[in-house]
């Protein structure tokens, strides 16, 4: 018996958008059968065609499966979909709810304590590595929930990625996600300021990145962002900004709970705060890039890109 039919039921998905779509296509290629939902029908149409089942809402989802995923852009979003009228928690048959979104602690801690009351435990399980790791299944998955729950969905976790244990209070994974994001900004943002800096000076931007990732500079926006999306200005890492600040923003949020002061992370945010004013909250994170160039005149452009500007 193969794991996917040792569940011997579907599994739910609600929020197919650029990150559920890759996992929920996973799902369905390990030979899960799949319930799901989204308030867009274009964003499940694909899944549909390979065979998903439609669910009207969350709450329908939630009673056809036992096991329901969420992958949803904001933590109002994620208590609504979790706790509301329509939501999985109105559903009949759920018995657990992995949440994959990034959403903070204190989300996690109301979404758990809502969910308990009806009998459902929250699984609290955001997840890093981008669009690309979502596709390839190799996306790091921060797991708080009871040890024996998160023992019992390895098999469903390692479709999507590499699952940690992070601890048992909900909110604990939404923690370690935060840490991991304010670093990924904060690479992203540093490394923008940097490459301005080189290529004003009359550095190539291509070899200021080879000779970056072969020194002590490297990061995750010189080994990945800059290479793939922004020396070609192509712009399309797949996370828009509105969810970069989103991220930043609960991350000092969480600092201040804890009496901490962030000061470079404070800078960090306000730098974001800036590309989702000047360049757009739903645009590519990468395109940071191009709010650091603002009125400079330098473009930081690679050969893949060509030699026109634009
Ligand atoms: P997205 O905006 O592309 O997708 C969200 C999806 O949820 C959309 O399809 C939207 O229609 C749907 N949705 C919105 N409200 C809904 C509702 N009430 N009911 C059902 N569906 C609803 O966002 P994304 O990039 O896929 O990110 C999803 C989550 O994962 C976010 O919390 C984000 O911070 C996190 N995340 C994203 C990335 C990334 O690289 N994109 C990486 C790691 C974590």
């Amino acid at each position: 018996m193969s794991e996917a039919s040792a569940w011997g039921e579907p599994v739910g998905f609600v929020g197919i958008g650029n990150m559920g779509a890759p996992m929920a296509a996973r799902l369905l290629d390990a030979g899960h059968s799949l319930v799901v939902f989204d308030v867009s029908s274009k964003a499940t149409a694909p899944l549909i065609a390979r065979g998903a089942r439609q669910a009207g809402s969350a709450a329908e989802v939630a009673s056809l499966a036992e096991t329901v995923l969420t992958s949803l852009p904001t933590p109002d979003i994620v208590e609504s979909v979790a706790l509301g009228e329509r939501g999985v928690g109105a559903g009949s048959r759920i018995k657990r709810l992995i949440e994959l979104s990034t959403s903070g602690p204190r989300i996690a801690a109301r979404v758990a304590q809502g969910l308990a009351a009806k009998g459902v435990t929250l699984v609290d399980s955001p997840v890093s590595g981008g669009v690309a790791g979502a596709r390839a299944g190799t996306l790091a998955v921060m797991v708080a929930c009871p040890r024996a729950e998160f023992d019992r969905l390895q098999p469903l976790l390692k479709v999507i990625g590499k699952p940690f244990y992070v601890g048992e209070r909900p909110g604990l994974g939404q923690t370690m996600k935060l840490v991991n994001n304010l670093l990924s900004g904060a690479a992203l943002a540093i490394t923008s300021e940097a490459m301005l800096l080189g290529t004003k000076a009359g550095l190539d931007p291509d070899t200021m990145i080879e000779v970056i990732n072969a020194g002590s500079g490297r990061n995750s926006a010189s080994q990945d962002k800059f290479p793939k999306s922004i020396l070609p200005r192509r712009f399309d890492a797949g996370f828009a900004t509105r969810l970069m600040l989103k991220d930043l923003k609960l991350c000092l949020e969480e600092a201040e709970s804890l009496g901490l002061t962030l000061w470079v992370a404070s800078a960090v945010r306000q730098l974001w705060l800036k590309t989702f004013n000047e360049i757009g909250p739903n645009e590519d994170f990468t395109t940071i890039m191009r709010c650091v160039e603002g009125s400079t005149g330098v473009e930081v452009r690679g050969r893949a890109a060509g030699s026109s500007r634009g």
